[in-house]
């Protein structure tokens, strides 16, 4: 059995980490080939040192200290702004791991996808703003996309091998994020770090964040649409605060089919690197006695707002997810760095998709300007 060699965009961030956790222990199968990261370049030069890839890639701050401190006859680095789209063409490449967030990953995944590359990807922005083009192209280069989020993977397994037409509709789970329990009135009184205290997911700060607002599961209802060729009413989000059941999908027949698993990442990353094999796993099993309960409601729309906002955008389609995603991306940034509030979060963004006019979507400059144009207003608001 041969390699699969391996890209990672964003190999220091949590998916990239934990992806390089999967590939530990499976020396024999999976190759890194690629490496690429933004900011932080001294765990990037550890990553490079202990799993020799064929070409690493960083931003402008880490570039002079890695040429220093990197044997670059063994390594070439590039510059991760000019050359991302070269990593996933290489002929080398099989699976990319699209680890990096926002709609930076546009761009290379959809390169990655033209290049026949098997895409794993952790990033939704890039499907929710340009769902249709990243569909068309994983048909046309026949080039699948398989999904890394817990949520996603869930619905492919669920899935698997079974008729589109038997299937009725989907359950896509939400443990509620850090603010499930507390009154929205209490939500400006928190602090930026209890907001990013998830119950059940260790991830990056954005996602978090997006998580406490459940804009995140809004976003993943979009992604779900255009994964699975989905309508958005074929989706119904249901709070599980658990998180044991990932998601679920119903055929015609009512009957219905669930992914369960503990809260680990590395899970889904490796099933989808495994795909379409199962290979076994180090992570803890589910104790269902210890667990007694697993509990289900209906989201509080009024209280997260932005869940009702998402699906809207969604339903109107065109550039809307993109306007949505970047001006999303730019308010958390802001409340992040305590500019504004966490429930101004919200309004920032109602703003600008109330404002929005929508365009075709079907080329990616259109979408790209929509994404710009957000930006630009969020930032005028935000001051
Ligand atoms: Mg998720």
């Amino acid at each position: 059995m041969g390699y699969k060699n391996i890209v990672i965009l964003g190999s220091t961030g949590s998916i990239g980490i934990n992806t390089l956790k999967v590939i530990d222990r499976f020396p024999e199968r999976f190759r890194v080939v690629g490496l690429t990261a933004y900011n932080n370049y001294k765990l990037l030069e550890k990553q490079v040192k202990k799993y020799s890839p064929r070409f690493v890639a960083v931003g402008p701050k880490g570039w002079s200290y890695l040429k220093k401190n990197l044997n670059t006859r063994k390594v070439k680095l590039l510059n991760v702004e000019e050359s991302i789209e070269d990593i996933v063409s290489d002929r080398s490449a099989d699976i990319i791991v699209i680890g990096i967030r926002g709609s930076a990953a546009l761009r290379p995944f959809l390169k990655a996808l033209q290049c026949a590359k098997t895409v794993a990807t952790a990033n939704k922005e890039a499907i929710v703003i340009a769902g249709d083009i990243l569909m068309r192209a994983s048909r046309k280069y026949k080039a699948p996309i398989i999904p890394v989020d817990s949520e996603q993977s869930a619905i492919f397994q669920c899935l698997e091998g079974r008729k589109r037409q038997a299937l009725n509709k989907v359950y896509l789970t939400a443990s509620g994020g850090s603010l499930l329990d507390v009154p929205q009135s209490k939500f400006d009184g928190l602090t930026v770090k209890e907001i990013l205290a998830h119950p059940r997911w260790r991830m990056g700060k954005k996602i978090t964040i997006d998580s406490a607002t459940l804009m995140n599961k809004g976003f993943e209802v979009i992604e779900a649409k255009w994964l699975f060729g989905l309508k958005m009413e074929d989706i119904q989000v249901i709070i599980h605060p658990q998180a044991i059941i990932h998601s679920m999908v119903e055929f015609v027949d009512g009957s219905i089919l669930a992914q369960l698993g503990i809260t680990d990442m590395c899970l889904p990353i490796q099933y989808a690197l495994t795909y379409p094999e199962r290979l076994p796993s180090r992570s803890k099993q589910i104790d269902f006695v210890a667990l007694k309960n697993l509990t289900f409601r209906e989201p509080n729309y009024d209280k997260f707002p932005a869940l009702s906002l998402a699906i809207y955008a969604g339903r109107k389609g065109g550039t809307f997810p993109a306007v949505l995603n970047a001006a999303d991306e730019e308010a958390v940034e802001a409340f992040l760095a305590r500019k504004i509030s966490f429930t101004q979060i919200y309004k920032v963004v109602e703003k600008i998709v109330i404002k929005h006019r929508s365009v075709d979507s079907s080329s990616l400059n259109t979408i790209l300007d929509a994404d710009q144009w957000a930006r630009q207003e969020a930032r005028k608001i935000i001051g």
